[in-house]
């Protein structure tokens, strides 16, 4: 079996792939002895879907949307990508509240790993979750509500308590957005007005490459309402679209120029309809209290000559506070500095060791599903319901069925 993530620098190590269509069949290949680890679309950058067992698909578990307009709730196949499940909302009237940069991604894989877009009052995509249906080692099934004990722990789950076979997320009405992107903001100018900055639009991203020039690059919104954002140091609008990326063409990113349209053809960076099957790039993240937010970037920029060499962009991205034990974003408003490196490994390796040293003083969080080097005391230390996520994990999965390497940090708490 040759199987690798989108990146290409995950070889996943699996022995068989089961590709299971029903709850059922995910119970029956459960109740057997493991190791097993569950795969959504593969665009995880760290090993946390690796096993040397066996990878259980989800692609076959994605029954259709079924909407509840009284609580306001959308449930879906666990193995559904953002894109489709939009487009299924948006044909009876209905919206996310949030999509990352890219709709390509499986909607439970998304959720285990804290997935998140941008929005001083949008919370992580994970946060969206109302419920969820598992089947736990051994095959039974679980469903859990918010609000149920164990719900805060189950949702980033990192695919360690069990195979997430169907979601219920938070939906509202349909509505529109208007995405513009202003070029060449003086980083100070963006520091010092941090808060105005993110505050500006529904969400906003920062991309800068860290250089000599010490500009952010450019400032993406996506608004709400028709009134352009007023922003600090007032930055140029982008003469036509652009890509974040510099002299590649803008053709895969969604429509920009404040033209009004529907959620989601604007909310996420790049359209549905460009499938980019692999990607020559890595990706590292950390996740900052919001109070650290400029003292981060300010850490992070004197690493600059460290960081250009190798960088192709940062974007800095803001999220609402919520109560999920393993989200980036657990009971603190969260800035995420996220890199888009060069696929160099060994070297970004280096560098993203160092940027996590740096960001050390600032309660850190890397984002589960790309390249970090930290060990189970740095991740206690910034999760601090960590240990009990690791108890629990013991709760469900007594025999570490589904266990793998990276996991192996919850043994040592
Ligand atoms: C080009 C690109 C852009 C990205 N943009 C963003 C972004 O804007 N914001 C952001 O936060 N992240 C971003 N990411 C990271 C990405 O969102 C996460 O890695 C996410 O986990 C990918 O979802 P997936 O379905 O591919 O999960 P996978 O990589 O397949 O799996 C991730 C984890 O989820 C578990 N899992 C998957 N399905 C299930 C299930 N049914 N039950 C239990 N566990 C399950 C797996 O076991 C694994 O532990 C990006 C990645 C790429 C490649």
């Amino acid at each position: 079996m040759d199987l690798v993530n989108w990146a290409g620098n995950v070889r996943f190590r699996a022995e068989r792939i089961a590709t299971p269509a029903s709850v059922d069949d995910v119970c029956a290949i459960l109740s057997g002895p493991g190791p097993f680890r569950a795969l959504g679309s593969g665009h995880s950058f760290s090993l946390i879907a690796d096993t040397d067992g066996t990878l259980i698909s989800t692609a076959g578990l994605a029954a259709a949307p079924v909407v509840d307009a009284q609580s306001r709730t959308v449930t879906v196949g666990a193995g559904i990508r953002y894109g489709e499940l939009a487009r299924a909302l948006e044909a009876e009237g209905w919206a996310l509240a949030n999509l990352a940069s890219l709709p390509h991604i499986s909607v439970a894989g998304a959720v285990a790993t804290g997935t998140h877009g941008s929005g001083d009052a949008v919370g992580t995509l994970s946060s969206a979750v109302a419920a969820l249906e598992l089947v736990v080692p051994g095959g039974d099934v679980v469903r859990l509500r918010r609000g149920d004990p164990a719900f805060d722990a189950a949702v980033v789950s990192l695919g360690a308590l069990g195979v997430v076979t169907s979601i219920t997320l938070d939906i509202e009405p349909s509505f529109e957005v208007r995405q513009r992107v202003y070029e060449n903001l003086p980083l100070e100018t963006a520091l010092a007005d941090f808060d105005a900055l993110m505050g500006a639009a529904y969400s906003v991203s920062l991309f800068l490459r860290w250089g000599d020039r010490d500009v952010v690059d450019q400032v993406w919104t996506k608004s709400r309402s028709a009134e352009p954002p007023v922003l600090p140091g007032d930055p140029a609008p982008a003469a036509g679209p652009v890509h974040m990326l510099a002299g590649v063409s803008p053709a895969a990113c969604t429509p920009q120029l404040g033209e009004p349209g529907r959620w989601l053809d604007r909310l996420a960076h790049f359209r549905l309809s460009h499938t980019p099957s692999a990607g020559a790039e890595l990706q590292s993240e950390h996740l900052v209290p919001r109070r650290h937010a400029v003292a981060a970037i300010r850490a992070v920029r004197e690493l600059a000559d460290r960081i250009a060499p190798l960088i192709q962009v940062t974007e800095i991205r803001s999220m609402r506070a919520d109560s999920l034990w393993l989200s980036p974003a657990y009971e603190t408003d969260a800035v995420g500095l996220h890199f888009t490196w060069l696929p160099d490994q060994p070297a970004v390796e280096a560098v993203v060791a160092e940027i996590e040293a740096a960001l050390a003083p600032f309660q850190a969080r890397p984002h589960w599903g790309k390249l970090s080097a930290m060990d189970a005391a740095g991740r206690a230390a910034v999760w601090p319901r960590l240990r009990e996520f690791a108890a629990l994990t013991r709760e469900f999965d007594p025999e570490g069925r589904l266990r793998n390497p990276y996991l192996s940090f919850l043994d040592e708490l």
